[in-house]
């Protein structure tokens, strides 16, 4: 048998910051795992099939004197609040069929069968006899040490909130406290993402012609825009935040013909007529505007009949805050060390994302890919083509930290392009 290790057991830490009475044990081994746990918190072995399972996949039985593990018998899920969680297991025992707590609820309860003294660990473990187990109850769920909680603790960059309404942080005022620092930190082009990633598969599904009428719609500081009246597109970009003030600044400055409009996107089909335009551009917005399916029903009509729509969203699957990433350890620099973690895809509670200081706040409004493609087709709007930019070998050669067993494996973008079907 190995002996203690200098390190605390996993679950004896994590069930303390509840229960301040818990008594914390060494670990048994002193090995890498990142959940070191003592002989407390280890395995039991199952008196039917002799498998050793986790203490929280078997339950003793007072009566027949037996472990019983989730392989061997019936299982019941309880809700019930203890310690970090909002549930526990019970297993029906194999030989009188009573349904008895898994391990780590049994401890909570005072019926482990070290608490009861039906077994005494032959190993060195002080064991916890609660006493006031209506106060080893998180109050907040899910707590931070829960499930994915805990990983994402270990060295998350954003912080991210779901909001329960709009009161703290609506959507034009966070996109104006952004604008400053956005401004300023915005380089021609875009940042790496825009400029290699987003707006050449923009562009590129856009496909705008000479003389063409386009709207972009939430045009932000007016890089798309820019792009587009390059190409000879007689442009026309809306927005309602500050961020637009930076585009009519640099219209003003080097004119290229844009007609900018600092008036609210969900306006657009009282601003403009019906069919007004050739082609319409939504970048990197539509996951911020909380009304989508007012904004698309209007795009639809502004539109002309097989006109195109092609937006830019940040990816409803692998990107914040559905998918955030951490690493372990969490000052490592080496991109396999990123692990990524899907949260809750069809969590819809407005989320906002809190970057690193003096970068800017995002508001995003989660929604599924399903939520995106009904939305479209009941406005008679199909979708002819979708792309999700892979890093290339060229961009893999020239920006490895991006890409590198990161853009290579995952897209963070996913880019839309619509056709306005003819009416019925
Ligand atoms: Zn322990
Ligand atoms: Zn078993
Ligand atoms: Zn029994």
């Amino acid at each position: 048998m190995n002996g203690a290790s200098s390190k605390l057991c996993f679950y004896c830490v994590e069930y303390k910051k509840v229960a301040k009475d818990y008594p914390l044990n060494y670990a048994f081994v002193d090995h890498e795992e990142i959940t070191p746990r003592c002989y407390l918190h280890w395995q039991y072995e199952c008196s039917n099939c002799k498998n050793m399972t986790h203490f929280n996949g078997i339950a003793w039985c007072s009566d027949c004197k037996e472990f019983t593990c989730l392989s061997c018998a019936d299982e019941h899920m309880v809700k019930k609040k203890f310690l970090v969680y909002d549930y526990y297991y019970t297993i029906d025992c194999k030989k009188c069929n009573k349904p008895n707590p898994a391990l780590d609820y049994a401890e909570f309860e005072g019926s482990h069968p070290f608490q009861i003294g039906n077994l005494v660990p032959i190993e060195d473990v002080v064991v916890w006899m609660p006493i006031h187990p209506e106060e080893a109850v998180s109050d907040q769920f899910p707590n931070p040490t829960w499930g994915a909680n805990r990983v994402e603790n270990m060295g998350n960059i954003n912080t991210i909130t779901r909001l329960e309404s709009l009161e703290k942080a609506d959507p034009k005022s966070v996109w104006d406290a952004n604008a400053p620092n956005w401004a300023k930190n915005w380089s021609e082009g875009g940042d790496f993402n825009h400029k290699y990633f987003i707006i050449p598969e923009v562009l590129r599904l856009l496909d705008v012609k000479e003389a063409e009428k386009v709207l972009d719609v939430a045009c932000g500081e007016g890089t798309v825009a820019r792009h587009l009246a390059n190409k000879g597109a007689r442009v026309t970009g809306i927005d309602y935040s500050n961020m637009i003030d930076y585009a009519t600044k640099r219209e003003c400055e080097e004119r290229s013909g844009i007609n900018y409009l600092k008036s609210d996107s969900l306006k657009i089909s009282e601003t403009f007529g019906k069919e007004s335009f050739d082609k319409i551009v939504c970048n990197m917005a539509l996951m911020d505007i909380e009304n989508y399916k007012s904004l698309l029903k209007q795009i639809s009509e502004v539109l002309r009949e097989s006109g195109t729509f092609v937006f830019s969203i940040t990816h409803p699957c692998f990107a914040v805050p559905t998918t955030t990433t951490v690493r372990i350890p969490k000052d490592s620099q080496r991109n396999e060390d990123k692990i990524r973690i899907v949260k809750n895809y069809f969590e819809k509670k407005p989320t906002l994302v809190q970057g690193k200081s003096g970068s800017v706040n995002l508001l995003y409004f989660q929604r599924t890919i399903s939520d995106y493609i009904n939305a479209l087709q009941e406005v008679n709007m199909v979708i002819t083509e979708m792309s999700e930019p892979q890093a290339s070998e060229e961009l893999k050669e020239k920006f490895p930290r991006d890409t590198y067993l990161d853009m290579e494996l995952v897209p963070y973008f996913l880019i839309v392009k619509v056709k306005k079907a003819s009416e019925l």
